[in-house]
């Protein structure tokens, strides 16, 4: 799947220890898409032809690599071994680079952020997920800013020589925001990305002004430690007004499942019918997981606000708090794959593992 080893860009400066060296990962997605001049046709990329429209990465006083997924994907595409993958290339090269850029689609990029964000456990290193909505051979490209800023951010240190941004992120249009606090929310503008419930951790105007305090600092005693386990017997059901008995029994008779989410109304509410409840208490006691999400994109589940969410909360149902749907899927995919007991689930899908939650 992935280039045995990365290609050089720039001229290296192997010994001088100063010049910050980038790992670009390029995984798939408009960005790296170059328009065939005769057919018009999107072609894959090709780092050298990438690199040629992209002359501005001579600028840099970076050693910037490249690293190429060989058959790049759409990220509608995208598949948990694919995660694996990513989480591989940066754990391998952990050591040898600053920072690490990864140029994704941005359909699901929310949700690779997401999952690497747990996979990569005690990360002391930028990782940061960037796209476009417009290939960067095209003239109005947004990938353009969007490359040559999330270099910067990957090589920014502060005053120590110590990198600033230690979390994986999503940088697009003008904001680095935390990558399991982000949504897509936008399949048009350049401004495409929302984390509604976060802070953005930096903003890039003529300065990049980055918000330190908001930035997750790894365990000064643990090491890195990358994680390569995801279980997918997971699912989401949405609830609406009329939702009926035979569509929550297919949902919830899915073979395999270990975890259910549910996406509720308002402060995780839920219609307060006999049925769903017997249906819900019945998942809880085969050990299945489920969590409560709101459908909203702001705020937080608070299930002892309403009658209709106490109920939920009696029967077991866990808080998923103000999670994005991305990152609690995610979150538990990469639980469940560890094969941890039900209510060490528990425990930790009530705690704030990688920044995703205010608990
Ligand atoms: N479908 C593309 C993808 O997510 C869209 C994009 O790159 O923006 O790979």
């Amino acid at each position: 799947m992935l280039s045995t080893k990365p290609y050089p860009q720039t001229s290296h400066h192997h010994n001088q220890k100063q010049v910050p060296r980038i790992l670009l990962i390029y995984t798939g997605g408009t960005i790296g898409m170059i328009e065939n001049p005769a057919s018009g046709a999107l072609e894959p990329f090709d780092f050298p032809r990438f690199r040629s429209y992209v002359p501005e990465l001579q600028g840099f006083h970076l050693d910037i690599d490249a690293f190429a997924f060989d058959t790049p994907i759409d990220s509608s595409d995208m598949e948990p071994r694919y995660w694996v993958e990513m989480a591989h290339v940066i754990a391998t090269h952990y050591n040898d680079y600053d920072g690490f850029v990864m140029l994704h689609g941005t359909d699901t990029m929310a949700y690779t952020a997401s999952a690497l964000s747990f996979m990569l456990q005690n990360l002391g290193k930028p990782v940061i997920i960037t796209g476009s909505q417009l290939p960067i051979g095209q003239l109005r490209t947004d990938g353009k800013e969007n490359l040559l800023t999330s270099i910067e951010i990957a090589a920014a240190t502060n005053e120590k020589g110590q990198p600033i941004v230690t979390e994986v992120c999503i940088f697009f249009e003008n904001r680095l925001l935390r990558g399991n606090r982000t949504t897509k929310i936008n399949a048009e503008g350049f401004n495409a990305f929302r984390s509604y419930n976060y802070p953005p951790l930096a903003t890039a105007g003529i300065h990049i002004k980055y918000e330190e305090h908001l930035i997750k600092r790894p365990q000064p005693t643990a090491p890195f430690t990358p994680h390569y386990l995801l279980n997918t017997g997971v699912m989401i059901l949405t609830l609406f007004p009329g939702i009926g008995p035979e569509v929550v029994d297919a949902c919830f008779n899915v073979k395999g499942l270990r975890a259910v989410i549910l996406k509720t109304f308002g402060a995780g509410n839920a219609p307060q019918k006999p049925w769903l409840m017997q249906r819900i208490e019945r998942l809880i006691d085969n050990g299945i997981i489920v969590v409560n999400v709101t459908q909203c994109s702001k705020g937080a589940v608070e299930m002892n606000r309403y009658e209709t969410g106490l109920h939920l909360l009696q029967a077991g149902v866990v808080p998923g708090y103000d999670s994005t749907i991305e990152s609690v899927i995610t979150k538990l995919m990469f639980l469940l794959g560890h094969d941890y007991p039900t209510d060490k689930i528990i425990r930790l899908m009530n705690t704030n593992i990688a920044g995703e939650i205010t608990a």
